[in-house]
């Protein structure tokens, strides 16, 4: 798992700009910088980043001819640098277990992220549980269940619809009676009831600060990057109902180039503990700005 299929993947914003001219410079004018930063908006960027990525381009280079490459390397400079703020790999602390609450919408890939995690950690030496905090969707417990058996971690599981936070709590208990390194909460991803949604993430908060009030330790919101503009509503709406701590964008491997990205840390600046490149176990990758930028651009 590493960068994503260029074969499969749109053309990059470079050739969508250019198209097939073969001139070898062409004169950055007002009309190229419009068309780019359009471009740069219909690849989900944003308009406030958009634009301003497009001014910084302008700068000192405006009224020049620039060749191809020139624009590429340009481009993806300007992408990296705003990308490279956030680019950091989950922390680890020395609290044992690091508790570490999984949020975002159903079908954002939650379940498969927490899996891939689990392995990680797991392939790392540090010993995990999962909780499989959404009990009310059953199917969603029982793939927590594949994964933790793929991942060789064990899930602890309650009746479909019982409360979360209790489950959470037995599992705090059970991370901490067996000394693990790790627990890992799934919890539920209902936006259609956002009010129900975050009383039951507070109330998993509150519980399990009754067993460790420095918990959690990370709240990892988890985005389909092929949502575009949607992901930023997602995390408007979820850091309102929790404490999110950083991100990890799922889905990079298809069609999607991810641009909300860039919009995603011009805006939130949250970091970006990983990226998701496809349904296995190890499509689970750290976010590298540079090969992010370059792939964007193409
Ligand atoms: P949840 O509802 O948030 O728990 O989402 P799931 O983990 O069940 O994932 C929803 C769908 O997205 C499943 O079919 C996953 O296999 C798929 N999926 C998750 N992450 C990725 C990824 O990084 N790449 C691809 N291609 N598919 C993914």
């Amino acid at each position: 798992a590493s960068a994503p299929p260029p074969s499969e993947a749109k053309p990059g914003l470079i050739s969508r700009l250019i198209g097939r001219s073969d001139e070898p410079r062409r004169l950055l004018d007002d009309a190229m910088l419009e068309n780019l930063e359009e471009l740069l908006i219909t690849a989900d960027m944003g308009v406030d980043t958009a634009t301003r990525v497009t001014a910084n381009i302008a700068e000192g280079r405006f009224g020049t001819r620039i060749s191809t490459s020139e624009l590429r390397d340009a481009l993806a400079a300007e992408i990296a640098r705003i990308m490279a703020p956030v680019a950091r790999p989950l922390p680890l602390y020395p609290q044992k277990p690091q508790v570490v609450l999984v949020v975002g919408v159903n079908g954002s890939g939650k379940t498969t992220t927490i899996g891939k995690l689990a392995a990680q950690f797991k392939a790392a030496g540090k010993s995990v549980v999962i909780a499989a905090g959404d009990t009310f969707r059953a199917a969603a417990v029982e793939q927590l269940q594949v994964w933790g058996n793929r991942a060789g971690v064990p899930v602890l599981t309650a009746p479909e619809g019982s409360d979360p936070a209790s489950l959470a709590f037995d599992a705090l208990s059970k991370a901490q009676a067996d000394g693990a390194d790790l627990l890992l909460i799934d919890t539920a991803g209902r936006l259609q009831n956002r009010q129900d949604l975050m009383e039951e993430l507070s109330k998993i908060v509150r519980v399990i600060r009754k067993k460790d009030p420095t918990a959690p330790h990370n709240t990892l919101l988890v985005l389909d990057a092929t949502t575009g503009q949607n992901a930023i509503s997602q995390v408007e709406i979820f850091r309102k109902i929790a404490d999110v701590s950083g991100l990890v964008m799922t889905k990079l491997d298809g069609t999607a180039k991810g641009g909300v990205l860039v919009a995603l840390a011009d805006k939130f600046g949250l970091p970006i503990h990983a990226i998701g490149l496809g349904e296995q176990i190890d499509d689970l990758a750290p976010f590298d700005p540079d090969e992010f930028a370059r792939a964007l651009v193409g």
